[in-house]
């Protein structure tokens, strides 16, 4: 531990953020950094607590060694940091970005004055200075086993999956059926919270590595010869089954599922045109509460949405108890509603209102929405509605292809990571519901161990 009392002569510093309006003028990420001297000074807050709950199964999934590379950032070992944080974490540049640092929750530093270490961006600066110092080498396996591994599905669990697997020597293909690596790094988070080209710089990194990537493959239509040919299949589809809504005129044109929203969202950002669904000089209602639907709320502003307003369905809270070491999702203006709130002046969310009716034009393009807010009517202009309601599970296809059935709430496996058929196994959302990118990782690297159990007899992973 370098500075024994680092935590009471320094106040946390978060990185610079750019003014919630002028950022929506485009689809950049909006975080600044602080200097390598001002980070330092961030690493030498930590206590070195002697309980360290950010890197128990509370404060993180993948156990970062949090403490260890703290300490490293305040003694400016920066190579050391980084050896420290790619022990338990693949990609720390997808975590350091949109996890919702469970960690930080944990702290010990955070029950004081609730000034928790800035663990989730040490953690960004720790990998991001390793890559422009080239620090990151490829690791490329000096022995292969000749053991064929398929990974259908190029989530952050697939890629951890893959990365891991690569590593311990097996020759690994990755399957995806989008045109781009990366499931929802890719499309599904938008580019403001983690630029695409952060995630091709990693799958450019693991093709050097070894990795095959196919992309615009369904693995469920070649299920048989994948059993047939790999030695082992893993399975990290995601649980895409995206929740519905109940409310009259449900087909009207206009209304679309915030998942084919933010995917064709960014593939426009991509190819530099106009999104096919756009919220250009619209009224856009969205429904839901949680981070998709901040992320519809964020890209219809940048859109050019001329108002946005949010259905939640359960009262306003205030803010929650603190419940340490345990993460408590704030009820407080995300990013999103943030920039709602700086664009139009005020909050976005409408609480304990649901949408009843929708109306529409002669050509059933939605016009309005009539909603109920605590047993009131009233009808909200809307041409673009966008349902965030969450998910409920992963789709069918794959499992069924593969001869396995998902359980009762739509996931794969029970317990363990191998199903059913014991050359396939799987990881992610797909095994465990709807979760965080943190999670997958985590995921991907326990169902990596195993695979290499059941192909070597053993692991060393
Ligand atoms: C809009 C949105 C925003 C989010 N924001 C955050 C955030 O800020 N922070 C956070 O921690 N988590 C966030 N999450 C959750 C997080 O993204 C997921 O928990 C995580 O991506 C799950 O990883 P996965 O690899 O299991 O699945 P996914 O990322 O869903 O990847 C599954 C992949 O499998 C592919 N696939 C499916 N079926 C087949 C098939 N038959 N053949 C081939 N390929 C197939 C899909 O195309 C996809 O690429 C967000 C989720 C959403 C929807």
């Amino acid at each position: 531990m370098g500075k024994p009392t680092g935590f009471l002569d320094y106040k946390r510093a978060e990185r610079p953020v750019t003014d919630p309006v002028q950022r929506t003028e485009d689809f950049a990420e909006f975080h600044g950094e602080l200097s390598l001297a001002e980070r330092q000074i961030q690493g030498a807050r930590c206590m070195n607590c002697g309980v360290p709950f950010c890197q128990s199964e509370y404060g993180c999934p993948l156990h970062n060694l949090v403490p260890e590379w703290n300490d490293e950032v305040f003694n400016s070992n920066w190579n050391h940091a980084l050896d420290r944080l790619l022990k338990t974490n693949n990609f720390p540049e997808f975590t350091g970005r949109v996890c919702p640092a469970l960690c930080e929750s944990a702290c010990v530093c955070g029950l004081y004055r609730d000034s928790p270490i800035s663990v989730r961006d040490n953690e960004l600066a720790i990998i991001e200075h390793a890559y422009e110092a080239g620090l990151i080498e490829p690791r490329i396996p000096e022995v292969r086993t000749g053991r064929q591994v398929a990974v259908v599905g190029s989530g952050p669990a697939g890629l951890a999956a893959a990365d891991q697997l690569n590593r311990r020597g097996h020759s690994v293909t990755v399957l995806e059926r989008d045109d781009r690596v990366g499931g929802l790094l890719m499309y599904g988070i938008p580019n403001m919270k983690l630029d695409k080209s952060v995630v091709d710089r990693r799958i450019r990194r693991m093709e050097t590595e070894g990795v095959t990537f196919v992309t615009g493959v369904d693995g469920a239509a070649i299920a048989e010869r994948l059993l047939r040919e790999y030695d082992a299949v893993v399975l990290c589809c995601g649980a895409r089954n995206a929740r519905d809504v109940a409310v009259e005129n449900r087909e009207a044109a206009g209304v679309h599922q915030a998942l084919e929203y933010l995917t064709e969202s960014t593939r426009a950002v991509l190819a530099g045109r106009e999104s096919d669904i756009s919220a250009r000089g619209k009224n856009v209602i969205v429904i839901g509460n949680g981070d998709t639907a901040t992320d519809c709320v964020a890209t219809a502003i940048r859109q050019g949405a001329v108002s946005v307003r949010q259905l939640v369905r359960k009262p306003a809270a205030g803010p929650a108890p603190r419940n340490w070491p345990h993460h408590v999702r704030s009820s407080a203006p995300d990013y999103g509603q943030e920039e709602a709130i700086a664009k139009f002046g005020a909050d976005p969310r409408l609480y304990e209102t649901v949408a009843k009716k929708l109306l529409t034009d002669k050509t059933g393009a939605l016009t309005a929405v009539v909603v109920d807010t605590a047993g009131q009517e009233q009808t909200l202009p809307a041409e673009l509605l966008l349902i965030a309601a969450g998910f409920t599970g992963a789709e069918t296809s794959a499992a069924e292809a593969f001869g396995l059935a998902l359980d009762s709430r739509g996931r794969l496996g029970d317990s363990g990571y191998r199903t059913a058929n014991q050359k396939v196994f799987t990881a992610g959302d797909m095994r465990r519901g709807a979760s965080l990118v943190v999670t997958a990782i985590a995921e991907g690297r326990a169902c990596a161990k195993a695979v290499d159990e059941y192909l070597e007899g053993y692991t060393n992973l």
